[in-house]
């Protein structure tokens, strides 16, 4: 590859919002056969807000409040600004304890408390009529997180995180190109698969925990190279594993330091445009 007109190339891609690193980072995108892309905040808005609350609404509000105010999760903010909206007040909370994946525990009021989704539910019984308010909410590509004290839920928020504008339209042009799409989450296998339908993705691996992102992009190479989009701190890994890492600019900035690409305008087309750019830079060099 002559350097100059790789220059050319990455110098074109900027005035575009595409910041691609090195040469070689545009050589890989030439050769993708895969594109995987994080759910929250590449697919989605990432600004989640609850739709539904199950049970005693200001009791159930109340108890996830008093858990949530100290993680940083969206799913966590999402329920604190809906308590702010309803003049909620803060209990008292003590021995906070975030479990990546899955949720939060926490002492509130003295009693032992948790907010999070089934895994965290060892010893929790859920009854069918539950299950089936859980499984239609999550049908409507809501996550649903349960809320308890001790081995007793006493309700359900369901949280909604609806894709970006140009979400559908950025995974059509991929597919026009022959490319495989997979979305890769720790949101639950249902909500996963209502947002993929949604935007066109061809297929789904859901309930990953943060660590084994990676690991999915791994077995995913076994066919060919793999381009990953992310935006957060759990996207890192994968971004760095993957044959060409695509961080969004709006990302965190773990993400955006493993990236081979950073995408500025958040504009998940832009995937496309780098393809398009790599596919003429180097019918150029050749
Ligand atoms: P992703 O970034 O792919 O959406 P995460 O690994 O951050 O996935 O979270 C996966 C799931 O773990 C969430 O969908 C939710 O069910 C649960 N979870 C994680 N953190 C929290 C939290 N602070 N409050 C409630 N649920 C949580
Ligand atoms: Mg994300």
């Amino acid at each position: 590859a002559t350097p100059t007109a790789l220059m050319v190339g990455t110098g074109r891609s900027a005035k575009m919002g595409i910041l691609i690193k090195n040469g070689e980072v545009l050589e890989a995108v030439n050769d993708v056969k895969t594109v995987v892309f994080d759910k929250t905040g590449t697919i989605t808005v990432g600004k989640p807000e609850v739709t539904d609350i199950i049970g005693d609404e200001k009791s159930v509000l109340t108890l996830a409040t008093g858990l949530e105010q100290s993680s940083e999760h969206p799913l966590a903010s999402a329920i604190v600004k809906k308590a702010e909206k309803d003049n909620i007040s803060i209990p008292k909370v003590s021995q906070f304890k975030a479990i990546e994946g899955k949720g939060v525990e926490a002492l509130v009021d003295g009693q032992e408390a948790f907010v999070g989704n089934d895994k965290l539910l060892s010893n929790v019984s859920i009854d069918e009529s539950m299950k089936q308010q859980v499984i239609k909410l999550q049908e409507e590509a809501k996550t649903v997180v349960f809320v308890g004290v001790k081995e007793k839920i006493i309700g359900l928020i369901a949280i909604q995180d609806a894709p970006k504008d140009t979400s559908k339209e950025a995974i059509a042009d991929l597919k026009a190109r022959g490319l495989n799409t997979v979305m890769l989450t720790g949101d639950n296998e249902r909500v996963a698969k209502a947002i993929a339908s949604q935007v066109g993705i061809d297929s789904v691996i859901a309930d990953v925990l943060p660590g084994d992102k990676a690991d999915h992009v791994k077995s995913l190479q076994e066919n060919g190279k793999v381009a990953f989009v992310g935006d957060g701190i759990n996207d890192a890994p994968a971004l760095t594993v993957a044959d060409v890492g695509i961080a969004m600019g709006s990302g965190t900035d773990i993400a955006i330091e493993s990236g081979g690409i950073v995408l500025v305008k958040n504009d998940l087309r832009d995937v496309d445009r780098a393809l398009a750019l790599s596919k003429k830079t180097f019918n150029r060099i050749k």
